[in-house]
Formats: structure tokens, C-alpha cells, sequence
């Protein structure tokens, strides 16, 4: 199918792109790599009169930037770039695994970070990524810059806090210090398929071994990342070690309360996030290893 009419807006600043959307509001839809929006207007399941193309507006916009004490990623940045840097696989391995797991390699070629958080599909990996990361969305409109954290950003399936005259301008993540370990995991059918459910994981541990801080977040049982905050509170002070797997897993499947669908009841949802987490903190627990082999 084609999509509706709209008129196609292709602005080569970010003022002229933001005076687009001011002028046209709820009728205007940001087009970035077009890899969710476009299905969407193809299968009419969305119609906009106006797209404002963000593509042109400078070569700055499309890389990371990997800073003394922040990591920005900014609107143009595409999944695969990040995905292929040695920096944030360094840096950020949880991100770099959760990107591997996004879809195809020519659609993460065209999808953006900042697109598919944007989007907030609740299946998506990189909305609970970037929970555990800590992140930072920069937002602009006309009306200036505010500033919000991942658990004021997600609000509902595909809502976020963006008014319809905002833009998110990047994303930012604190640089992590040198004793955080991090995981991604998810299950899906096939290779590339939305997840049934993924989690990612991150933990600062101490020489002793002990973790001193933990973030998990699950996707695809909840409408946004879900924060599993009693697997946080069983790791934070504990060693990652076998005799905890039996506990966390109960406190993750305690935490969800997923929908079924044709793809995966309820109750599945919740046993594969149990199963999940213990993998995601055993991966943990193995690279703290191998760090100090
Ligand atoms: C076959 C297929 C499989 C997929 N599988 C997965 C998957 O497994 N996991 C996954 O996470 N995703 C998946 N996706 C989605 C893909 O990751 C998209 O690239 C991503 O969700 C959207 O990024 P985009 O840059 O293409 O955004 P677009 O499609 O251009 O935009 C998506 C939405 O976000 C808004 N938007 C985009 N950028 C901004 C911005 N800077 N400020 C404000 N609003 C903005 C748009 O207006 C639109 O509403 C899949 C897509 C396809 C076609």
C-alpha cells in the first residue's frame, strides 16, 4: 500500500525543522530513518499531513560523541554506526549487544538511536538500554531545551513525553567508570523479530566482588521498560554467584505482569524474563571474571 498525501518538509537547520514543527503541530510527524514511521503510513495505520525530514540537518547530528564524562548520541546517528564502533563496545557493551539483536542490518543501517526511542515501541531493546544506562533526552522545541530521565521520558506504548512541536535532540549517558559490567539478553522466534521479552543489565562491583550498584530493566512485558527493582535490591551488596540465580528469577517473575498475545501468553512472558535476568547477571558475573583472569 502507499501511504496518504502529506506534504514533505526537508528543513537544513535544526531552527528551520523546529518552525516546522511549531507551525504544524499535531499534523506534523518527524521523519528519521523511516523504518518504523513509513510502514506505519504504508499500512495506513498513521496518517500525517506534513513530514519534516530531519536528514539534512548537518553531519554533526550524526555522530556519537564519546566525552570525558558524558556519551551524547545525537538524532542522526544510525543503530549500525554505533552498533559498529569499537568505542561503544568498549564503553557501552550493553548497547552494543542490544543493537546486534534490532531488527535487520539494512534496517538498522536507516533507523536511528533517537528514532527508535522516539518511537518507544514497548518490544523495542533500546528503550530499557538506555533505562539502565542512566540516559539523558535532550529535547528541543521553539519554545526552548528541557532536559528529562528515561522514567519521565516513557510514558505508554508508543507515547512519550515529546510534544507534538518537540524533537528529541540526543540522548546522553554517563561515561561508566571502569568497574561496570553490563549484559543484554532477550529471546526471540526468529532472528530479527521483535523480542518476546529481553532485559538488559547493568552492575558496578567492587574489588571484593560485591556489587555496589544495579540497574536492570525489562522489555516487552510492561507498556514501557520496566525497571525490576527487587532483582536490584537482591544483587546491590551480594557476589554474583549461582546460589543467587534462584532468587533473582522468582523476584523478576514476581515483578512482571505481561499481556499474552498470539506470539506468547502471559505466564511465558514472565518465566522467559526470569530466565533472562539469570542470564544476563551469569553473563555479568563472567565478564568480571575474565576482566580480572
Ligand atoms: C521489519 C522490521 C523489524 C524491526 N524489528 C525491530 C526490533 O526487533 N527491535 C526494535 O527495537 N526495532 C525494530 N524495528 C524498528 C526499527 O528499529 C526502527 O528503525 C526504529 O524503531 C525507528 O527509528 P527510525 O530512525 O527509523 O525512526 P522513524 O521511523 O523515522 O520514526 C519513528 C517514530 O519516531 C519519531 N521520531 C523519530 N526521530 C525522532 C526525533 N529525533 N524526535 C522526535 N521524534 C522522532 C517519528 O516521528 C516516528 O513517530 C523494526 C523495523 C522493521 C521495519
Amino acid at each position: 500500500m502507499k501511504p496518504g498525501r502529506f506534504t514533505y518538509h526537508s528543513p537544513r537547520s535544526l531552527d528551520e525543522a523546529l518552525a516546522a514543527l511549531q507551525v504544524y503541530g499535531d499534523d506534523a510527524k518527524v521523519l528519521a530513518g523511516g523504518q518504523s514511521l513509513m510502514p506505519m503510513l504504508n499500512f495506513r495505520l498513521a496518517r500525517f499531513e506534513h513530514l519534516v525530514d530531519v536528514n539534512r540537518l548537518g553531519a554533526e547530528y550524526a555522530e556519537p560523541t564519546f566525552g570525558d564524562t558524558r556519551i551524547t548520541i545525537p538524532l542522526l546517528v544510525r543503530q549500525r554506526r554505533v552498533e559498529r564502533s569499537e568505542e561503544a563496545a568498549r564503553l557501552l557493551p550493553v548497547l552494543t549487544e542490544a543493537l546486534a539483536q534490532v531488527a535487520h542490518p539494512q534496517i538498522r543501517n536507516r533507523g536511528t538511536i533517537c528514532g527508535s526511542l522516539a518511537h518507544a515501541d514497548p518490544a523495542a531493546e533500546l528503550p530499557s538500554v538506555l533505562s539502565v544506562l542512566d540516559a539523558t533526552f535532550t529535547i528541543a522545541s521553539s519554545r526552548g531545551v528541557r532536559e528529562v530521565p528515561a522514567e519521565e521520558f516513557f510514558l505508554f506504548h508508543l507515547t512519550t513525553s515529546l510534544e507534538p512541536d518537540e524533537l528529541l535532540l540526543q540522548v546522553s549517558v554517563p561515561r561508566p567508570p571502569v568497574n561496570q559490567f553490563s549484559s543484554f539478553r532477550e529471546f526471540a522466534t526468529r532472528r530479527g523479530d521483535f523480542a518476546l521479552a529481553g532485559v538488559a543489565a547493568v552492575c558496578e562491583v567492587d574489588a571484593a566482588g560485591v556489587v555496589t550498584t544495579c540497574r536492570v530493566a525489562a522489555a516487552g512485558v510492561a507498556p514501557t521498560p520496566h525497571r525490576l527493582t527487587d532483582v536490584e535490591a537482591l544483587v546491590t551488596g551480594a557476589s554474583l554467584n549461582e546460589d543467587l540465580w534462584p532468587d533473582v528469577e522468582a523476584a523478576a517473575r514476581a515483578q512482571v505482569d505481561p499481556t499474552g498475545d498470539i506470539h506468547a501468553s502471559a505466564e511465558y512472558r514472565s518465566r522467559l524474563t526470569g530466565v533472562l535476568v539469570k542470564r544476563a547477571l551469569a553473563d555479568i558475573r563472567g565478564k568480571l571474571e575474565a576482566s580480572r583472569a
